[in-house]
Parts: structure tokens; C-alpha cells; sequence
């Protein structure tokens, strides 16, 4: 609903001021009006908009990475509607991004080799029951993974964009590529998700508590596991998207 009552003929341009709150075009109004649509006070879009870089990108340090880590997580819709997009991607959001995917590639690496001495098979494909095949196999594909991430953020964000402006969004492929950049955050608790539940079944298994014979309810969890992941990633894609659509810095 609320995207077909946004639908526009035009794409508003990027030197349109448009209102925070409701997405109203407020070009000319003085600072200390109101919207016309919604109310909001003006200035909650442009001095007081609140937007700017993140604090990895102020400070880059162990502790700034893991906050806004915290904050992208837990605080996703704060975090995007404070994040400053018309930069578009930045070396430091990069870098981040970088991160992000190479901590998903370690911990994939563990859930194939963890999943491989489960199964033997991989999407149905043997990989025998040799320790330097799930290695290897483990290793490549968990590699593959950190510029595989950013190839579909690439495909993501230019899809977005696109449907953006058929819908008379203004999502700038730049403002959605620095969002993906912070989104790659969500796909470590995704990875850990499948850590805990692979190994978690090694676990049981190797202790007896649980049989052979629950080998198919392990693929089923497994299966379930995708869908839920996959809802969540796209959940958390589309609050990115909704927080920054009316961004005016
Ligand atoms: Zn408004």
C-alpha cells in the first residue's frame, strides 16, 4: 500500500528536498515551517535530519566495526535513517562491507566442513570421506563466498535502483550501494545461525543423543533454516531501503 501511494510520474531529483517523515516535496519552505503533508517540522530534514558517516567511518577501529555492527543488527531502522547515502559508497564502507564478508567466509568454511562430515555430499555431489577433500572443498567454496557476497550486492543494488525508479522512488544506485555496503552485516548472524545448528547436530550426534536415523529431519531444519534466512535478509534489506528512500544528505 504504502508503495503504490508513493508511486509518482517522475523520480524526485536529487536536489529536491523531500520530507523525512512522508516523503513530500518541501523545496523553497524556510527552515522553521512545517510540512504541508505530514507536519514534520522541516528541519527534521535538513539541519536536524541527523544524517552522516557512521562511526566506523569517523574512527575505524575494532570497537567502532563491532558498534555498528550492533547497531545495523539491533537498531537497523535508527541506523539507516541516521546514515548519510548521498556520498554513495565510501573506502571505509567498503572496507567494512570487506569485513563483514571475509567473517562470513571463515564461518562458512566451518559449517561446510561441519556439514560435509554429516552428509559426505554436497548439493548431492560426493566429496568422499577424505579429510583433505572436505578441506579443500570447504575451504574454496567458504572463499568463494566473500566476492561472490559482493557480486550479488552489486546485482541487488542495481535491481533496486532500477525498480526504485519505475515506482518513482529516488534510490540512487550510489545510495543503495553505500546501504548494501552496511548491509553485508547481516549475513554473519545468518552464518552463525547455520554454525549453531550443524554443528550443534555433529554435537548431538557425537555424544548419542540423538540417532542415524534423524539425518532427514537434520536436512529438513537445514532446508527451513534457508527460507527463514533468507526472509530475514530480506527484511532487513527492505527497512534499509524505506530508511533512506527520502534522504536529502
Ligand atoms: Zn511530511
Amino acid at each position: 500500500v504504502t508503495l503504490l501511494s508513493n508511486r509518482r510520474a517522475e523520480v524526485p531529483s536529487p536536489d529536491d528536498l523531500l520530507c523525512e517523515s512522508c516523503g513530500y516535496t518541501l523545496n523553497g519552505l524556510p527552515d522553521d515551517g512545517n510540512c504541508p503533508e505530514c507536519g514534520e517540522p522541516v528541519r527534521r530534514s535538513t539541519t536536524d535530519a541527523g544524517r552522516g558517516p557512521t562511526a566506523y567511518e569517523i574512527e575505524p577501529s575494532a570497537a567502532s566495526f563491532w558498534s555498528v555492527t550492533g547497531q545495523i543488527l539491533l537498531r537497523t531502522k535508527t541506523f539507516y535513517r541516521t546514515l548519510s547515502v548521498k556520498t554513495g559508497p565510501t573506502p571505509l564502507s567498503a572496507r567494512f562491507s570487506l569485513m563483514q564478508r571475509v567473517i562470513v567466509g571463515a564461518i562458512a568454511i566451518a559449517v561446510l566442513v561441519g556439514h560435509l562430515n554429516i552428509t559426505g555430499t554436497l548439493s548431492g555431489i560426493s566429496f568422499g570421506d577424505t579429510w583433505w577433500m572436505t578441506a579443500i572443498v570447504s575451504v574454496v567454496c567458504g572463499s568463494v563466498l566473500v566476492p561472490a557476497l559482493a557480486w550479488i550486492g552489486t546485482l541487488a543494488s542495481k535491481l533496486s535502483a532500477f525498480e526504485a525508479g519505475w515506482w518513482g522512488m529516488r534510490l540512487p544506485l550510489n545510495a543503495v550501494r553505500r546501504a548494501m555496503d552496511y548491509h553485508s552485516a547481516a549475513y554473519v548472524p545468518v552464518a552463525i545461525g547455520a554454525f549453531v545448528i550443524i554443528w550443534g547436530y555433529l554435537l548431538l550426534r557425537a555424544t548419542d543423543v540423538l540417532a542415524i536415523d534423524t539425518l532427514p529431519t537434520y536436512l529438513y531444519v537445514l532446508a527451513g533454516y534457508v527460507i527463514v534466512a533468507a526472509g530475514y535478509l530480506f527484511r532487513m534489506f527492505v527497512i534499509a531501503m524505506t530508511s533512506i528512500r527520502w534522504a536529502n544528505q
